[in-house]
């Protein structure tokens, strides 16, 4: 067979020609701007030749985007890796101090960032010690970024940049091999710590994407890619649509409920993926509003546990599929799709439907106990989930050698405990540093919020493990009542008594506004404990076990 290398320029050169009528639809608030991939072919060359004649871009140096999902990043999804550099997509959420350490642990040099996104630059570029050009996409007032950027940084903007220049680049042959990309993990203890994505990743972590058993994308889909480009890639979304030529729809910075259901109406998406937090907004917002999804043949939801009590109402009440799965940044994401096996039907596909999903050929999966050691695949053992495979990481960025509190014998340890069944389901029920342990026995976190969120006044429930004299640890669950109802900590506690083990209830109740977010949306089970710690909730105790 021909040795042909996995290039991320071969995924642009095929999408934008084969698949060139193909769009991508970015929301701007003023109705859609529509894309086509031959344009973004186009837009791409033109970027790659002022990235390297205007700001210097050569060899594998990073080149940054703070960006929302739109139709400029995905020309810098596309541009950079293809002309030999590294993208590296920067969290617009994490703190002024973690984007500056990202951005100078990474040493990038160029810097693209949407207009709305200009004062948060402006407030670090300062501190950007590498950084030697800015772009800024879109409209709007760049001032506040120039008088920041002193005279080391040059800004640019973003159509001045590309106009006038070649629509084709002669895009390098790379070592398949080579970084493509970099995403730093969301960092909720510790320093972030950074994954490199290389070309061949990338493409065969696409193909997974593609196939029936990853998230089925195909040539007649329109993906609305919720999930944000710079959490774990977007999920590969962006690079999978190319490669299948279905088009993409991208929300820019309109993430609340009401646009999302208006694009999901208007655009008419057939799948969609994020975080269970969004669709937990979304789902409250489709009751009470009659908008038109049905278009969306599923939605994918991973990135934490999504309670089964959603996937009910998204089938029940609005008749989609909600497909459960489980990745990392550091699995690419794709690590697991909970697709039920030939011949499960009713109960048991729901069942199937419930786990984190079953691992491809791509991913090899194995429980370990506490010292280690190889626990059965027999969906009983419970340990820490651990993988490996071509598209996980064998080590953080900067690491002579792999960390062994994260790698053992080349495995990547996931920090997830739960079981694998004999034919590949995993099920977790919880991240070992969120599992609660109360006079010697485990209680999962995730169980008791599944069980509180099935509850009908439930909008969101968090529960973490907060320190007891008796018991060392016992569960502390906060609850945010649905809009317009009233339940009380009894009430609750009453109804997960007939789900969970009595020595299981929590005792401690706080009702509270929302859950705290993490930079990508999920539940920050740190800041829950440590604004327990403060005193900062109103706690109701109920008695004891
Ligand atoms: P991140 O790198 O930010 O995507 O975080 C990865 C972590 O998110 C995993 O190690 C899990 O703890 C969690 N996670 C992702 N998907 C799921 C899921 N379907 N169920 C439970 N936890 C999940």
């Amino acid at each position: 067979m021909m040795d042909a290398p996995l290039q991320v320029s071969r995924i642009l050169e095929h999408g934008a020609s084969v698949h060139g009528a193909a769009e991508v639809v970015t929301w701007t608030g003023a109705g859609p701007r529509r894309t086509s991939y031959a344009e973004v072919g186009r837009q791409a060359a033109r970027l790659a030749h002022a990235l390297r004649e205007e700001c210097g871009v050569t060899g594998d140096e990073r080149v940054a985007t703070l960006m929302w999902n739109n139709t400029e990043h995905l020309v810098a999804y596309f541009a950079v890796p293809s002309m030999g550099a590294v993208l590296h997509t920067l969290n617009i959420r994490l703190f002024p101090d973690q984007l500056t350490y990202i951005a100078n642990h990474a040493e990038d040099r160029v810097v693209l960032v949407d207009s709305t996104l200009v004062p948060l630059l402006a407030r670090v570029i300062g501190e950007l010690t590498t950084v030697r050009h800015v772009v800024v996409v879109g409209g709007g007032d760049p001032a506040p970024l120039v008088a920041a950027a002193g005279d080391r940084i040059t800004v640019h903007r973003w159509d001045d940049l590309l106009a006038g220049r070649p629509e084709r680049y002669d895009w390098p042959e790379v070592d398949e091999r080579d970084a493509a990309a970099l995403c730093y993990t969301s960092g909720t203890t510790g320093n972030p710590k950074g994954v490199a994505y290389s070309h061949r990743s990338i493409y065969l972590h696409s193909l997974q994407i593609c196939v029936p058993e990853g998230f089925g994308l195909g040539p007649t889909d329109r993906e609305l890619a919720i999930v944000p480009m710079f959490h774990a890639m977007s999920w590969g979304l962006p690079y999978a649509a190319f490669l299948c030529g279905a088009s993409l729809v991208m929300p820019d910075r309109f993430l609340q409920a009401a646009p999302i259901a208006e694009m999901i109406a208007t655009e008419r998406p057939t799948l969609a993926g994020a975080v269970p937090t969004i669709w937990n907004d979304l789902l409250a917002y489709l009751d009470s509003h009659d908008m038109d999804t049905s278009s969306l043949r599923e939605v994918i939801v991973g990135g934490s546990a999504c309670p089964p009590a959603l996937m009910h109402a998204f089938a029940e009440r609005h008749g989609i599929d909600v497909i459960h799965a489980w990745g990392m940044t550091e699995t690419s994401p794709l690590g697991s799709v909970a697709r039920p096996p030939a011949g499960a039907t009713g109960d048991e596909a729901w069942r199937y439907r419930y786990t984190q999903g079953r691992v491809p050929a791509g991913v090899t999966a194995r429980i370990v106990g506490p010292a280690g050691e190889p626990l059965p695949a027999d969906g009983t053992s419970v340990g820490e989930l651990e993988v490996r495979g071509p598209w996980v990481t064998a080590r953080y960025v900067g690491e002579e050698k792999p960390d062994p509190a994260k790698f053992r014998d080349g495995w990547l340890r996931t920090g997830d405990v739960g079981t694998l069944s004999p034919d590949g389901f995993i099920t977790l029920t919880d991240r070992a540093k969120d599992v609660i342990k109360s006079g010697g026995e485990w209680i999962s976190s995730v169980e008791l919020e599944n069980a509180l969120m099935a509850h009908p006044d439930v909008q969101e429930a968090c529960v973490v493990g907060v320190p007891d004299q008796r018991w060392d640890e016992r569960p502390l669950a906060t609850v945010v009542v649905r809009e317009g109802a009233s339940v009380t900590a009894e009430e609750l506690r009453e109804f997960l008594a007939t789900s969970v083990a009595r020595w299981q209830l929590p005792e401690r109740w706080a009702f509270i506004d929302a859950v705290p977010k993490t930079s990508v949306g999920k539940f920050d089970k740190k800041v829950v404990r440590s604004r327990y710690a403060d005193g900062a909730f109103d706690v109701r105790e109920l008695a004891g076990p």
